[in-house]
């Protein structure tokens, strides 16, 4: 396989490529190995949104910490905005994390309970040093603004906000420093219904207004179909399918895609289909395909051999033997 170009064109070239990302842990008992995310490569253009569906447990929040570097991969690069982020020096590095930022799905946990929200939201301000108290002040009063708040929030404490108030916080505070991609982790899993399509508009708006592109992951397909252009799928720690929206959540492929898809209310003719059984642990990754013991058409090759990726030129890819 062709390597990945971490030097091309700033402008033009993706903004974010995974290239076999690894990141394996050492098991519970200390002798094996969990693979949590087993060789993983993505591409993020720039003002795209890339959904990332699965499982819980799948991989998916370790992926988006291994593309933040909040966790180091085992192996396999990263290249963002034109560089090789594995190679940076610590200045570079942080000056690129202020490029990425993420919002997480709990915006109960995720606030200092002891904070303002004026001091929150100026918190990543304070952190890199930016701007002199008067324009820390303005800067956060137009943000307040551009989350759907306004000033007399400033002094408050989170607990004084409802759920889906709270999480137009944390996206204040996560667009602070201006990034050029949000990590999206199960954003809107923890709002009531009625709240989760204002903070979906809301992130929709921003995404046009200040030029982001953004990984958006989920458990939700209705969610993901809504936001994203492309969605990848994943199953214990490896990406089965990938395409377009409609492509995947439309006519999906991969047999643990179509499970997912009839599982949404009212999106398949044919009726629900019942997967067997949890996804086994990433500790005990299976021999050949690893959805064999759970898969409804499963093929003797499939006990053994691992399938290869069969892309086609549209960027549709699928993991599977059926389709090689
Ligand atoms: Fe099912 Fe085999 Fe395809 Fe795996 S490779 S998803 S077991 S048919």
């Amino acid at each position: 396989m062709t390597r990945p170009q971490f030097t091309r064109s700033v402008a033009t070239g993706p903004l974010l490529i995974a290239d076999d990302l690894v990141k394996h842990y050492k098991s519970r008992d200390g002798h094996g190995i969990a693979r949590a995310v087993d060789g993983v490569s993505l591409t993020l253009k720039r003002g795209e949104t890339l959904g990332i569906v699965g499982e819980s447990g799948c991989g998916k929040s370790t992926l988006a910490r291994l593309i933040l570097r909040l966790i180091e991969p085992t192996s396999g690069r990263i290249g963002f905005d034109g560089e090789d982020v594995m190679a940076l020096k610590p200045s570079r590095l942080r000056r690129l994390r202020r490029d990425m930022q993420i919002v997480f799905q709990d915006p109960y946990a995720s606030l200092d309970p002891r904070m303002t929200i004026g001091q929150i939201i100026a918190e990543p301000l304070d952190i890199h040093g930016l701007g002199t108290a008067a324009e820390k002040r303005r800067k956060v009063e137009d943000l307040l603004l551009m989350v759907g708040l306004d000033r007399s929030a400033l002094q408050r404490y989170p607990h004084e906000f409802s759920g889906g108030q709270r999480q137009r916080i944390g996206i204040a505070r996560a667009i602070a420093l201006e990034p050029k991609l949000l990590i999206l982790d199960e954003p809107v899993s923890a709002l009531d219904v009625s709240i989760q399509s204002q903070i979906l508009n809301l992130l929709i708006d921003l995404k046009a207004r200040l030029n982001l592109s953004y990984i958006f992951i989920s458990h939700d397909l209705s969610v993901v179909e809504h936001v994203s252009d492309r969605v990848l799928v994943m199953y214990l720690g490896r990406i089965v399918e990938e395409g377009t929206a409609t492509q995947v959540l439309r006519q999906p492929r991969h047999p643990y895609t179509e499970a997912l898809v009839s599982a949404v209310p009212g999106a398949r003719a044919g009726g629900r289909i019942v997967l067997k059984g949890d996804p086994p642990s990433p500790e005990a990754v299976p021999e050949g395909c690893r959805f064999h013991p759970r898969c409804p058409k499963v093929l003797d090759i499939c006990r053994t051999t691992p399938p290869p990726a069969i892309g086609s030129a549209g960027g549709a890819r699928v993991e599977c033997h059926l389709f090689s």
